[in-house]
């Protein structure tokens, strides 16, 4: 991966971003259990920040992912894991099919304010008893006359509160579950949508999650993204961005761990001597530090593969299981050098422990990962019979 002079010029506004925009308020939108979405995302507009890999035509900056990825990299130095995350959810999880395969109309009027920050989205797949097995889904969204006519519900939704329209995947026909669905566009104030009340959540406690309810929501057929059927498959190719951004993003949270925990090891004493200086801990640190760098590498490769328009199924879902599975390893590992001063709700440590740990369930869990892996190797035994 070659960094031109644009990406680190693009790396200094948003770390610029997030030292004066975001960490200044962690704290605050961490106890309120909730950020200014429209506010936040209007600043993020107007420096183009949501947009970057979007079309120029709808007032994005038309620029290949490595630039995305370099944006990711460094909302992961938040110190309110949720607001990157909500952001995420915005340019990577909700507006890359729209942006895609959806008509200008709908572009017109739902990605370009998107782009600006005007909009807020959200992203609704998961269902109470559809998460993983995404083709289990039981939302509907049935034709009359010129509508779609949608009942049903959906499970822990960031930006749920917040959000002006819902990117949805709901069952649009009888025929086979990877060909019955479609991605709708409904706006949130559509008579027959309710929200739960905020969920209460271990980590990303900034960012707001809520269930959505659907009672015979009406909306006009116009509002599907593509051609009727391919939703699913809409899906997959937008969950790719979704997971390449949560692993991107891990990359700068891990080493934020790992450095919050050298500097307070510098400073915490015990049995005469800085924590540091036992040989167990700073070479444990230097093991993470070496698998920060593997996973910045399989991610940096997986991008490249990418941006030259080759299929990244399988480095995209590596790099998210490899992310995963260090944001389970490396926030707890520093947390235990912390001591209990790491078991405080209010120290750095046990918000990255607790926020990190959604790395590896959200957006596809890392067993999921793992069967798409096997899948594209051969070995799934499913696959073989078939
Ligand atoms: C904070 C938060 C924010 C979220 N935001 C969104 C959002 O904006 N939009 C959205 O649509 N969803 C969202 N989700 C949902 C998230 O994507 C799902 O939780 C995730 O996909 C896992 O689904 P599940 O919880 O139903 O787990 P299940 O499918 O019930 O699986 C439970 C566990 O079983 C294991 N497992 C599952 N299948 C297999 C298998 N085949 N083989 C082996 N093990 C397996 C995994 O360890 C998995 O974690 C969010 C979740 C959280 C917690």
């Amino acid at each position: 991966m070659k960094f031109t002079a644009e990406h680190e010029e693009l790396r200094r506004t948003v770390k610029a971003f997030v030292d004066n925009e975001i960490n200044p308020n962690a704290e605050t939108w961490e106890k309120e259990g909730i950020f200014p979405a429209h506010e936040l995302f209007s600043k993020l507009g107007k420096l183009g920040l949501l947009g970057i890999a979007k079309p120029e035509a709808w007032g994005g900056m038309g620029l290949d992912y490595s630039y995305q990825m370099v944006f990711a990299e460094e909302l992961g130095l938040s110190r309110a894991g949720g607001v990157a995350l909500a952001i995420g959810v915005q340019t990577d999880m909700a507006t890359p099919a729209l942006a895609r395969f959806a008509t200008d109309d709908l572009k017109e009027e739902f990605l370009a304010p998107a782009i600006r920050g005007e909009q807020v989205a959200c992203i609704a797949v998961s269902e109470p008893g559809a998460g993983s097995d995404v083709a289990g889904l039981k939302t509907w969204a049935r034709k009359d006359g010129d509508d779609y006519v949608i009942n049903g519900t959906k499970m822990w939704i960031t930006n749920a509160t917040q959000a002006d329209y819902i990117c949805l995947l709901a069952n649009t026909s009888d025929d086979k579950v990877h060909k019955n669905k479609s991605l709708i566009i409904v706006p949130t104030n559509t008579p027959g949508i309710t929200f739960s009340d905020k969920l209460n959540k271990l980590g990303m406690r900034s960012s707001d999650t809520a269930q959505i309810f659907f009672d015979d929501v009406r909306v006009p057929q116009r509002y599907r993204i593509g051609a009727e059927g391919m939703g699913f498959m809409m899906q997959m190719l937008q969950f790719q961005e979704e997971r390449l951004f949560g692993a991107s993003m891990a990359i700068k949270g891990l080493e934020m761990c790992i450095n919050d925990t050298i500097e307070y090891c510098r400073e915490r004493r015990t049995f005469g001597q800085p924590l540091i200086d036992n040989q167990y801990i700073h070479f444990r640190l230097a093991e993470m530090q070496t698998e920060v760098e593997s996973l910045r590498a399989l991610v940096y490769q997986a991008t490249e593969t990418y941006i030259n328009g080759k299929d990244v199924t399988q480095l995209a879902s590596m790099a998210k299981l490899k992310a995963g599975r260090l944001c389970r390893e490396i926030p707890d590992g520093c947390l235990q050098f912390w001591g209990g001063m790491g078991y405080m709700f209010e120290s750095q440590i046990n918000r990255a422990y607790r926020d990190m740990r959604l790395t590896a369930i959200g957006g596809g869990a890392d067993e999921i990962m793992l069967g798409i892996i096997s899948k594209l190797m051969g070995t799934l035994p499913g696959k073989k019979k078939g």
